[in-house]
């Protein structure tokens, strides 16, 4: 059902959603990323904030948008030159409304207060979406991987612990990874906490190795996820990923597993990228080299184009947008898409972008899709599935279990389904229907309101 409101309220709504929106900019100043995602979910709320006038005098988007804690500390490491070398960490506890702080930790060097409290604050409505008991958080460092040793990562991993472990817990606060971060350096953050703490406390971490403890299908989850929602979206205008064109950007975890499942599911990747640029092979990528390249060499992209000559390789990423495709995944980071990249899609006949990165589109390019009629799976609807993983790895060490890959599998399938059912319905009951980006902002701000309100005003 539709529901329409009254032009008042309608108009009461967006000014209270303005004010805060203008006291979020001037709180934050020079905190583009963080507006951005503000800008995103504030204004998808008007309808909301317009049939309940009371959530404005709770102060609702107010505290929603101000994080309960955020921490910055000093990482100080040891390069294998002997030079001491600093770099600054973050976590940012968001919301805790409906369970312990979650989300992942991003080590690159674009790392600041901004980046950290945009993932955070897109965190919160995620994890909500999830239908997991899990709040959000996010952290990080601006530190650089690239070019690092094995051991000059593990020193840094255990400085950069050697501070966290005083915030997190199995119950407080259980970061993961995120870009920069995979199954090695989550192993030696964790090592690093049970040295500290004397005891095995798994559920501290999520994304670990399951050797000890970790979770079957995590590695996955992100991107067969996204692929699982998109897969939906299509399903709701007759098409199929089978026979489809698909573009991916990145070729990190989130992307090689969206291949990964675009592919078991009939599709050709015709394209991928890394920071330096990106390979187009008409024939369709062969996903074993990306892995030999990506996974265990720790290589570049460039080298996929040496052992497949009918493959080009192009410098620069913006231009992997230009390939016609039916299906475009952004995989690889914020603002990676635009509203010229958005535009070319569009002309070559895109019908479905589903985003595995976080934030990857400009609000400007989710415009242009939304004009265009094309299918758009927002990030935190299309990506909820690693951290929904995350939460029932989190279940499996409570339990002290482990589930089947089968299993997890199953469980992240339905997930991804009801989440796309719920983010039709908000959009559909709040008069937006078919936006799945009003919808995921409703359906999962609906859910933290009510914990919020639940528990007083704290
Ligand atoms: N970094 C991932 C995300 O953006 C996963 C977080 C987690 O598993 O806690 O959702």
């Amino acid at each position: 059902m539709i529901e329409t409101y009254s032009q008042s309220a309608v108009a009461e709504a967006k000014a209270y959603v303005e004010n805060v929106y203008r006291s979020v900019v001037l709180r934050n100043p020079h905190e583009s990323e963080f507006h951005q995602a503000a800008r995103e979910i504030f204004d998808s709320l008007v309808p909301v904030f317009a049939k309940h006038p009371d959530y404005r005098q709770l102060g609702l988007l107010e505290r929603l948008s101000e994080p309960e804690r955020m921490v910055t500390f000093r990482v100080a490491w040891v390069d294998d030159s002997g030079r001491v070398q600093v770099n600054r960490g973050f976590r940012v506890q968001f919301n805790s409304a409906i369970g312990p702080y979650k989300g992942g930790l991003r080590f690159h060097p674009s790392v600041n207060a901004s980046i950290v409290k945009f993932l955070g604050f897109e965190q919160v409505l995620k994890n909500s979406l999830t239908g997991q008991p899990i709040g959000g958080g996010k952290g990080g460092a601006d530190f650089d991987p690239k070019g690092k040793s094995d051991m000059e990562i593990m020193r840094f991993c255990q400085s950069f612990m050697t501070e966290l472990y005083r915030h997190i817990g199995a119950d407080t606060d259980v970061p993961a990874g995120d870009i920069g971060v995979g199954s090695r350096e989550i192993g030696y953050l964790y090592g690093q906490y049970k040295r500290i703490r004397g005891a095995s406390e798994a559920g501290v971490l999520t994304g670990k190795n399951p050797l000890y403890g970790g979770s079957l299908a995590r590695t996955e989850a992100t991107g067969y996820g996204c692929v699982y929602f998109v897969q939906k979206m299509l399903q709701s205008a007759d098409l199929d990923f089978r026979g489809s064109r698909v573009v991916v950007s990145g070729s990190g975890n989130v992307s090689i597993y969206a291949m990964e499942k675009a592919i078991q599911l009939g599709a050709t990747v015709v394209a991928c990228s890394d920071s330096a640029g990106y390979i187009h092979d008409p024939d369709g990528i062969d996903l074993e080299t990306v892995k030999r390249i990506k996974e265990a060499g720790r290589g570049r992209i460039a080298e996929y184009a040496a052992e497949h000559p009918q493959a080009i390789y192009v410098e620069g990423c913006g231009g992997i947008w230009s390939l016609p495709c039916e299906i475009a995944l952004p995989c690889a980071t914020q603002n990676e898409l635009n509203e010229q990249d958005a535009e070319r899609l569009i002309a070559n006949g895109v019908k479905a972008v589903g985003e595995g990165a976080n934030m990857p589109s400009t609000l400007e390019a989710i415009d242009r899709f939304h004009a265009a009629g094309v299918l758009f799976g927002p990030a935190k609807a299309a990506n909820a599935g690693g951290v929904a993983v995350s939460a029932l790895e989190m279940a499996q060490n409570s339990a002290r279990v482990s589930w089947t890959f089968e299993k997890v599998d199953g469980q992240l399938h339905r997930i991804m389904e009801k989440i796309y059912a719920d983010c039709t319905e908000a959009a559909e009951e709040y008069g937006h229907p078919g936006n799945l980006v009003v919808g995921a902002n409703i359906s999962g701000f609906l859910k933290v309101a009510g914990a919020m309100i639940a528990q007083g005003v704290v």
